[in-house]
């Protein structure tokens, strides 16, 4: 493994050169959405000077051309992720609209009362709420598995919850709130031998941890561009093709059929029967270019990366009185570091913070059943990428030791 320069890296960001009123823009909201490298805007902004048109549809240059930069970037998806087949992926616009279509497409068609889907309190709400509307509509129960005191799942009862009723388990690889890298090689081999199916929601583990679907064996990986450095509404779904063929499609329209008549249509071919309308072609063009980018730098040196900027930032926030949430040891966990500090509302800390040009989110982070086990309404959140510096650390730390300053007059 190469590590990479990272100061190389910054120059092609050119957001990252921005100020902040006097101040250098110091970005460590990563886990919200992640900043685009020139390669990446040109991907987007050349497909619509150069080549732009439907794709899937033109008999014409300009229309082959959308279809292959389009197709190009499904391909450089599917190799991302280790698919055997890019027809394994489908374009969605992210996590979100992948966990829908799993709950709409599959849960829906095969879930009946009795059946449970079993999840666990750290995820998103995305990976929350599909699975309350999908067991509500067919019937099935819904189960959590809890989490412990340092911010890791609790499977000591993991054995009454997984059982034969359990048609699926959908679990984050990696928190947005916590930080914490799930067990997902011991989770799916647990589910796969009680007959269940397995989702995980890469949102956060995509961008920032090599992820291969076979090796894990996984059913479905929800997968989110634009916190790895690709356009909103990039990402997609990977699914064994063979679930693909047996769930239904979520939206009917334009591409996703194959012929209609009066009373009913009948589907394209997957992954086609998923995507209906016109999609947003240029984001996943978009998206291919954010592969491009870190296949030079390499998964492996992405990691090393943040795990060198993580464990910097866990022993400086903790030496400066900060309440970390999630593991306190960088290997069991992302670069999203939870925390409060003082007594100061995350709120206003990140509105503090912004004085001195330093970006944190403040919130529950869309995982208020986090919030609830730790007895917060709120957390700060400081996550890292691949252009974030240890400097980036100590601005955020000097930022914090002037909120105390300014809390304890
Ligand atoms: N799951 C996790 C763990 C996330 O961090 C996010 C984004 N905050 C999502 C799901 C939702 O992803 P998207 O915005 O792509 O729909």
């Amino acid at each position: 493994m190469t590590p990479f320069d990272v100061q190389t890296v910054r120059a092609d960001f050119p957001i990252l050169s921005r100020m902040v009123g006097d101040r250098p823009l110091v970005y460590l909201d990563n886990a919200a959405t992640s900043q685009r490298p020139n390669q990446v805007i040109d991907a987007e902004a050349d497909f619509y000077r150069l080549h732009n048109a439907n794709a899937h549809r033109g008999l014409y240059m300009l229309g082959e051309e959308a279809t292959e930069l389009f197709e190009g970037a499904r391909v450089k998806l599917a190799a991302f992720v280790g698919a055997r087949a890019p027809e394994n992926i489908i374009f969605t616009r992210g996590t979100t609209e992948s966990m829908n279509l799993v709950a709409y497409g599959w849960a829906r068609k095969f879930l009946k009362p009795g059946d449970e889907v079993l999840i666990t309190e750290m995820e998103h709400h995305s990976n929350i709420v599909p699975w309350q509307m999908a067991t509500q509509a067919t019937g099935a129960t819904l189960r959590y598995i809890p989490l412990t005191d340092d911010g890791l799942l609790d499977l000591s009862d993991l054995g009454s919850l997984l059982t034969e009723r359990t048609k699926l388990l959908s679990v984050t690889g990696m928190s947005n709130a916590l930080g914490t890298i799930t067990p997902l090689a011991l989770l799916i081999g647990a589910a796969h031998a009680v007959g269940a199916l397995v989702a995980v929601d890469g949102a956060q583990m995509v961008p920032h941890l090599a992820v291969d679907v076979e090796a894990l064996d996984v059913d479905f990986l929800a997968i989110s561009g634009h916190k790895m450095l690709a356009p909103t509404a990039s990402g997609g779904l990977y699914a064994k093709p063979e679930i693909l063929e047996a769930m239904d499609p979520m939206f009917g329209g334009g591409e996703m059929i194959r012929e209609v008549f009066h009373d009913h249509a009948t589907w394209n071919t997957v992954p086609y029967k998923f995507e209906a309308g016109t999609m947003q072609i240029a984001q996943q063009v978009g998206l291919g270019a954010a592969i491009d980018y870190l296949n030079a730098l390499g998964m492996d040196a992405v990691r090393a990366h943040e795990l060198d900027i993580t464990a910097y930032a866990l022993r400086r926030l903790e030496d400066a009185g900060a309440r970390i949430f999630g593991p306190m040891n960088a290997e069991d966990r992302g670069g999203a570091v939870s925390f409060w500090f003082k007594d100061v509302h995350p709120h206003d800390l990140a509105t503090i913070l912004n004085e001195d040009g330093v970006a944190i989110r403040a919130g529950h982070h869309c995982a208020q059943l986090v919030m609830r086990r730790y007895g917060v309404p709120a957390t700060a959140r400081a996550s890292f990428y691949i252009y974030n510096t240890k400097e980036e650390v100590d601005a955020l730390v000097d930022a914090l030791a002037r909120a105390d300053g300014i809390f304890t007059l």
